[in-house]
């Protein structure tokens, strides 16, 4: 078993074994590049050792003849008095984590090689310098002393001398630090800090190990949805210094991050900070005042020109932005680190086809480099950028949007100040179920307590809510109704803006600008017009690639024409659900009623007769707007009891009426039926195909409907191509009844009109036992259309609107699942029902036409599972539409 690599042994495809910043250092090794030497531990070796509490067998002699070979090659000797070799012991996974795991920089100082450095480097306070660096790092991360002890000392002593940053320390300062520095390590351990380098190594190899355990690198993991088991690689690496004076002198240097280009907008230029007479992490620290890396051309030029060319190569070679950390130690350049860098939802898109542009990547490849995420991100109105505003606090960005509203700090009130007209944003330290009625009222969701997976996080994000949860700084008192921060205090009903995609709380109103993304979906702005920026031509472009090479027709589910209409703009081909339920609401209410309570078959026929024409009149209007292209129309599904009052209200109403003596015969009929109409379990219960099978004349009539339309526009001469859609099947003997009554009305419509319909029929498989008979269904049926909601809830039992808010956030913590199956296919479960029903549905009848409606149809992960399966569409509301022909032309490339 091995388990360290030398640089020159390692390259960038061994992420997994090196970790990120190990298998880069090893590929810019390799590429010639100024990396100093070193090596690295692997992941293996971690895991063994986080397993057995032990390192594994050998590791110590492995460590040891590359330490040796090191040794050789630098000339030194790890922490020899005379002249020291020093190391940086550094973390890295295959998923950067940034700042969560420990990195020591320094190792192999002690009281006698302090003075080995200083007469190597011919600089006293360099070496103090570096030497109290170690004993606060080794001592805050491997030894675990509270690093605001140092930090104290370190402001102490620089108060003392009237220094405003630490360059101003001389040598006695910092002799009297690093004094003061053992003393607190001492204090703090019952221990003396260790003067033996390879005890120092060996016990930061050991404290970065377990550093992949630490709760906030867990949290970091759960999160970031990246698993708990893949540890964390240790990277030896000979020290470099930029804290030998500034650059200036030919003796000076210091260190910086950069960027290959603009991480915000995609633009390729000098990005980055840099920082003279300086180590390591203070750039990030912000301990002294950065200047812009450009400046860096004035300081050291020889040295700016190398990193700009070493830049181009990296790009060229990684061909993607990447970020970097170097260190110039006496005008020479040293590179510690390269990654392929985050960067904005925007420059995602940008950076995309920019890098088509120059060659280095094709369209296909372009695809992977950004996501539906990105892509839904960017759809979202936002606050406009050259808008005053006043930052209140930050916290995590939940669920995205911008939303302005008044402060209301209870359900109650965000209740009955919405349904008053006003918008409102419910502030709470963390919600829990009982205020899922305000969160719904709300326009957005802030909290001070909980993360990503918090109760506010996971339901706002099913609802499509802004949410910005964790904003800590922020104090909430519920009871005084008064949000604190700082000296600011905002009182119930002062306004707030919540910016949802950054996590940012303004105080006021921020006007609000609608993406540039959506003005060019909605055809309201042209990719090559002025006005377009950059981001809406790239996203054209990206467009177009994924259509061209997507296999998934990308359908919508709506219900009327003006969705239909949005749907086609956003490029919708067809509508995949058309839920009737939406026309049997409003006025038409007063129709269903008499339709539940007619007691004669007169009755019940004179109540269909008068729903027959509107419905007709809704899908002449859509088939219209989708003329040419499917339209699948599902027949009545939710239970009859939602068109009923509430049984609350009505009994109330029946009462109070039987006081006065003033009997409603109605309210009383109606009354009886909502009783008898009530069920336990309405999501199992009476509805879908079972309603069309004991509601004598429902189903038939809304038959008639589309094919009165669909005839109604053959004459118009458009091209009506209405699918008929039987939801709730569990068995093909429903199906076959309702189809045979459906065929007997559309014969009788063809006679009635002397037209031909082409009307096709087939069926929702949403139950669990559709789809274990989907072979039997198929014979009955010309379509399969997946209702992945309703089989999510009847796989796992789940009742959807129950558990979201009860116990989802608990499951979710615990890692029972990473995200909501609701949100994303469970592919082992249900996904494999899916898929098990596709390929009996199809080895039935080979044409089977397959789809997918529900929430998953727009979801980036489901999408892909859909493609694999071999479906034929996926259907999602309007505004998800982009997101889904992104991610099927993403999952084809
Ligand atoms: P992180 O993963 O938190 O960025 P790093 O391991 O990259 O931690 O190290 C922290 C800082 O120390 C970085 O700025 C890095 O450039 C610097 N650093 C690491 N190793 C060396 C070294 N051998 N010589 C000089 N600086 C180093
Ligand atoms: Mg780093
Ligand atoms: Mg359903």
């Amino acid at each position: 078993e091995k388990y360290v690599y030398d640089f020159t042994e390692g390259n960038k495809d061994l992420k997994h074994l090196l970790g990120g910043k190990g298998a880069n250092l090893a590929e810019m090794t390799n590429l010639g590049l100024p990396v100093p030497p070193g090596f690295t531990i692997t992941t293996e070796a971690c895991n063994i050792y986080l397993d057995g509490g032990r390192e594994p067998a050998g590791l110590r002699d492995e460590v040891s003849a590359h330490l040796d070979a090191l040794e050789q090659r630098m000339g030194k000797k790890l922490g020899r008095a005379e002249d020291p070799l020093l190391v940086s012991v550094r973390s890295g996974a295959k998923f950067s984590m940034p700042g969560m795991m420990d990195t020591v920089l320094n190792v192999g100082l002690s009281d006698d090689s302090v003075a080995g450095l200083a007469a190597q480097a011919g600089d006293e306070r360099f070496a103090w310098d570096s030497y109290r660096r170690l004993i606060q790092m080794f001592g805050r991360t491997v030894l675990g002393v509270d690093g605001e002890r140092f930090e104290e000392a370190l402001e102490e002593a620089k108060r003392a001398k009237g220094a405003a940053t630490d360059v101003e320390l001389e040598v006695a300062d910092l002799k009297k630090l690093v004094a003061l520095f053992k003393r607190i390590v001492s204090d703090g351990t019952g221990r003396d800090f260790p003067q033996d380098p390879r005890e120092q190594l060996d016990l930061a190899i050991r404290s970065v190990f377990e550093s992949w355990n630490t709760d906030r690198a867990r949290l970091y993991r759960r999160q970031e949805r990246i698993p708990g088991d893949l540890g964390t690689a240790v990277t030896i690496c000979s020290m470099v210094f930029g804290n030998l004076g500034p650059t200036a002198t030919s003796q000076g240097g210091g260190t910086g991050v950069a960027f290959t280009r603009d991480p915000a907008s995609g633009h390729q230029g000098v990005y980055g900070d840099y920082l003279q007479n300086a180590q390591g992490e203070d750039v990030v620290a912000g301990i002294r005042n950065t200047v812009a890396l450009a400046e860096l051309e004035t300081i050291d030029k020889k040295s700016y020109d190398q990193l700009l060319s070493i830049m181009e190569t990296l790009e060229t070679h990684y061909r993607d932005l990447c970020d970097i950390e170097f260190t110039i130690e006496r005008g020479r350049l040293w590179m510690l680190q390269t990654r392929v860098g985050k960067r904005t939802a925007g420059a995602a898109f940008r950076i995309a086809t920019q890098l088509v542009d120059q060659g280095l990547i094709d369209e296909a490849e372009a695809l992977q480099r950004v996501t539906g995420a990105q892509l839904a991100q960017l759809m979202f109105p936002r606050f406009d950028d050259d808008a005053k505003r006043e930052l209140l606090g930050r916290g995590i960005a939940a669920s995205p949007g911008a939303a302005v509203g008044k402060a209301v700090f209870d359900s109650y009130t965000a209740i009955k100040w919405s349904r008053s007209g006003e918008k409102v944003i419910l502030v709470r330290r963390e919600t829990n179920p009982d205020d899922l009625d305000g969160m719904i009222a709300a326009e957005a969701i802030l909290t001070s307590r909980g993360g990503k997976t918090s109760h506010a996080a996971v339901v706002a994000r099913g609802m499509g809510k802004t949410c910005v949860c964790g904003a800590e700084e922020l104090e909430v008192d519920t009871k005084a109704r008064r949000l604190t921060v700082g000296s600011t205090v905002i009182e119930e009903g002062d306004v707030l803006s919540i910016d949802g995609s950054t996590g940012k709380v303004y105080l006021g109103e921020v006007p609000v600008v609608p993406s540039p993304v959506v003005e060019y979906f909605e055809g309201r702005m042209h990719a090559g017009a002025e006005e377009a920026d950059e981001l809406v031509a790239a996203v054209h472009r990206m467009m177009a690639y994924a259509d061209r090479r997507r296999r998934l027709r990308v359908r919508a589910n709506a219900d009327n024409a003006e969705d239909a209409l949005r749907a086609r703009r956003f490029g919708a081909q067809g509508i995949g659900l058309c839920r009737t339920e939406h026309m049997f609401l409003g006025e038409r209410r007063t129709m269903v009623e008499k339709l539940i309570l007619a007691d004669t078959d007169e009755e019940r026929e004179q109540a269909l007769g008068e729903l027959l024409p509107l419905q007709k009149k809704d899908f002449t209007e859509l088939f219209e707007a989708m003329d040419g292209l499917p339209v699948t129309v599902r027949l009545l599904d939710p239970p009859l009891h939602e068109f009923l009052p509430d049984i609350t209200e009505l009994s109330v109403r029946v009462a109070l009426a039987e006081a006065r003596k003033d009997h409603n015969e109605n309210d009383l009929r109606l009354l009886q039926a909502v009783h008898k109409l009530h069920e336990q379990n309405p999501m199992l219960g009476l509805r879908g195909v079972r309603l069309g099978l004991v509601i004598p004349g429902l189903f038939a009539m809304q038959v008639r409907a589309i094919a009165e339309a669909s005839a109604a526009r053959l004459d118009a001469k458009g091209d009506p191509r209405a699918e008929i859609m039987i939801p709730l099947v569990g068995t093909v003997q429903e199906l076959e009844i309702v189809r045979d009554e459906a065929e007997r009305v559309i014969a009788e419509v063809e006679r009635a009109t002397g037209t031909r319909l082409k009307l096709a029929l087939g069926t929702m498989i949403e139950l669990p036992r559709a789809a274990l008979t989907a072979g039997q269904i198929a014979e009955a049926a010309e379509f399969f259309s997946f209702g992945t909601n309703d089989l999510t809830q009847t796989v796992w039992g789940f009742s959807r609107d129950d558990v979201e808010a009860s116990f989802f956030t608990a499951y979710l913590e615990k890692g029972i699942f990473g995200v909501s199956p609701f949100e994303t296919i469970d592919r082992d479960g249900v996904g494999a029902l899916v898929r098990s029903a596709a390929e009996a549905g199809r080895a039935t009848r080979p044409g089977l036409k397959l789809g997918v409606c529900g929430e998953h149809g727009g979801d980036p992960e489901s999408v892909h599972f859909f493609h694999e399966v071999g479906l034929d569409y996926v259907s999602c509301s309007p505004f998800r539409i982009p997101v889904a022909r992104l991610e099927a032309g993403r999952a084809a490339a």
